[in-house]
This record gives structure tokens, sequence and C-alpha cells, in this order.
């Protein structure tokens, strides 16, 4: 299918059929946020902006039932007690609609570490094949955008099924995936005629808008090499108060908890997404901590990202440039100067 246009006034009617079939999630705005919702008729859409959350709870809920326990007793044996296990996955057909390319793309660092050779989480997986991306491309970068140091750019569209460009009254959508065309077929569409044109100069004005990236291709091994720099971890964290907003909001985080709830003989197993900037995330039993300062969480958050995540993972970044650990920290904790400052420390040392 080639691309199309879809008349902005036509989006609620596009929206109210993929509701029909799925659950259809949009931005929405909740105090001073916007956040991830299902689509209700009559609400602003609030599409101008990138959302204050990502779309991570999609597919990834932010506290999940993994599965439901019960004990039970033997009836042919009343002194053995059995444990029956029921899994519970989270398989209803859905669709994000309005996120933005980070967004999407962000799942893929999650993909390869839940379906992978090594470790395959069926409850991921299950949400992630159920889950469908109709991604809008940024045609106003944010001053905290860096999508295109790491690989991606305001117009990505991989880990997206479909691309919507904005353009003057409506949207070009064009189809990334199978499945995205097939959502497309159910939306009141025209051809896009000259405003493929208009589409494609909307994606090359977001790109000089970014400007230059600069080379990322030695930070691997740069921040490698101030491992044992604390006074560097302790300059750059100086700042930092430990809130762990900067995890939350991450769409590349994929760190949880998992803890049993139970009531008498029934008990329910849960997945909540951790946060590796609190103190608790690494204490052990024995009362040791190996990251006992914000400085040592601080040096995982950005190593893990920018050079432990890479060495496994052909060089891939953890991180999409989405810029909200910036945007949202409330001590102007900037990642992008970190990794710039590691650069140039451990070049100043050789
Ligand atoms: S959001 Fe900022 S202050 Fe909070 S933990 Fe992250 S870096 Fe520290
Ligand atoms: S580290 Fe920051 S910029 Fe990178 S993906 Fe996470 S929130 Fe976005």
């Amino acid at each position: 299918m080639a691309a199309k246009y879809l008349k902005k006034e036509n989006l609620v009617s596009w929206l109210q059929t993929l509701a029909k079939e799925r659950l259809t999630l949009v931005p929405r705005r909740e105090g001073d946020a916007v956040v991830f919702r299902p689509f209700a008729p009559g609400q602003d859409i609030p599409l101008d902006q990138q959302a204050t959350t990502p779309p991570k709870a999609a597919v990834f809920p932010q506290c999940e039932p993994l599965l439901a326990f019960k004990y039970a007793k033997d009836p042919e044996n009343p002194g053995k007690v059995g444990v029956q296990v029921k899994e519970k996955l989270g398989d209803t057909p859905s669709v994000v609609v309005g996120c933005r390319p980070c967004d999407a793309r962000g799942f893929l660092t999650f993909d390869r570490v839940y379906d992978s050779d090594r470790a395959s989480d069926l409850n991921y997986l299950t949400r992630r094949r159920n889950t469908l991306f109709a991604t809008l491309a940024c045609d106003e970068p944010a001053s905290t955008c860096f999508c295109n140091w790491v690989g991606s750019g305001p117009a990505d569209a991989e880990g997206s099924d479909i691309l919507m460009v904005p353009v003057e009254g409506g949207f070009v959508l064009e189809p990334v995936t199978e499945a995205g065309e097939k959502l497309m077929e159910q939306a009141p569409l025209e051809d896009a005629g000259d405003k493929a044109a208009l589409a494609e100069a909307v994606k090359e004005n977001a790109a000089k808008a970014l400007g230059e990236a600069p080379d990322l291709s030695q930070a691997r091994e740069k921040l490698l090499s101030l491992f044992d720099n604390m006074d560097f971890w302790e300059g750059v964290s100086a700042k930092c108060i430990s809130c762990g907003a900067c995890t939350y909001l991450c769409p590349t985080c994929y760190c949880f908890n998992i803890t049993d709830e139970q009531s008498g003989a029934e008990g329910v197993r849960l997945r909540t997404w951790d946060n590796c900037m609190s103190y608790l995330f690494t204490m052990e039993a024995s009362g040791h901590n190996p990251r006992p300062t914000k400085a040592h969480r601080l040096k995982n958050r950005v190593g893990h990202k920018f050079s432990y995540y890479p060495d496994i993972h052909d060089g891939h970044i953890a991180c999409c440039g989405c810029g909200r650990c910036i945007k949202s920290c409330p001590s102007s904790v900037d990642i992008r100067q970190i990794v710039l400052q590691a650069i140039a420390a451990s070049a100043a040392s050789e």
C-alpha cells in the first residue's frame, strides 16, 4: 500500500473504528502530564507534544500479574500440599496511536533482552506481539531530543507499524508492516497526492532541526575506562537527588522486581518496574550494597545504556534519545552531557 492522507477531522472516526477491535491507546492530558490512555470519544488528544510518559506500559505494565497460584492438599495424600499455577498473559489486541518514533524504537531495546536465545519472556512476548504502533513523526524536535545521536531520527519507522507524518490539515500515513497496512485499511483515507512531498519536507526539516550528532562511537570504551574514576562520577552525580524519575520515565529501562502477594491459600505473582537509581536496588540480604552511593548508581545507569548493553548487543545503545530523563529530572542532570564529558575526560587522561 502506498502512503495515504488522513484528514485531521477523520482521525477520531479512525480511532473509533480501531477501538472496536483493539484496546486503542492515545495521548491524554492529566494535570500537567500527557499520558497514554484508552481512546474515549469527545476527549482532547494532544498530539502536538511528546507525551510525558512513554507508552512503555502497553507492553511492559508498571505492575502486572505474571501468574496466579493456589496451594491445595492432595486428596490422595492429605499430608502433602501441592501448588497449582495458572499463567496470566495480557493478550488483548492493542494499538498505540500518536507515540513518537523514539517510543516505538525503545521496545527494540527490550526485545534484545526478553526475546533472545538466552531468555524468552512469555508475558512480555504475548503483549509485544499483540501491540501495534501508529507512530507520529516529529515535526519540531524539542531541545531535549537527541534521537539522532543514537542512530535514529524524528521520522524513524523502525519499531512502528505505521508512520504518521503531520502535514497541513492532517497526516500522511505510511505503512511499515503488514499489520499496519491492515490498520490503515480501516481508516477513511485519501490518496496522498501532493501531501506526500509535504511529508518529505517535514521529515527533512525535523532532521535538520536536530543539528549534527556528535560521534559516540568511542563512548563504550571511554565509559569503561572511567569505571574506577569515582571523582568523575561524584562530580556528574552531585546534583542527583536519587528520585528515580529518569528510570521510571525511560522507554528503554526494563528492570523489574518480583513479589508474591498471598491471601490464605491463594496468591498472585506480580512483576513491578524497579529503579536502579534507588539505594535498595542492589541491597543484598547480607546488608552489603555494591552500589552504595548515587555516584555508583548513576555510573551504572549511564554505563549500562552506553557501554555494557552495547557491548553484548552488537553495539546497540540502550537509549532511544527521547530526552525524557533530561526534561523531567528535578535537578537538571543531563545524560547527554555526562556521555560527552566521559568521552572528553578519558581523552584528556590518555
Ligand atoms: S531524575 Fe535526576 S535527580 Fe532523579 S534520580 Fe534521575 S538523575 Fe537523579
Ligand atoms: S536514557 Fe533518557 S533519553 Fe535515553 S531513552 Fe531513557 S529517558 Fe530517553
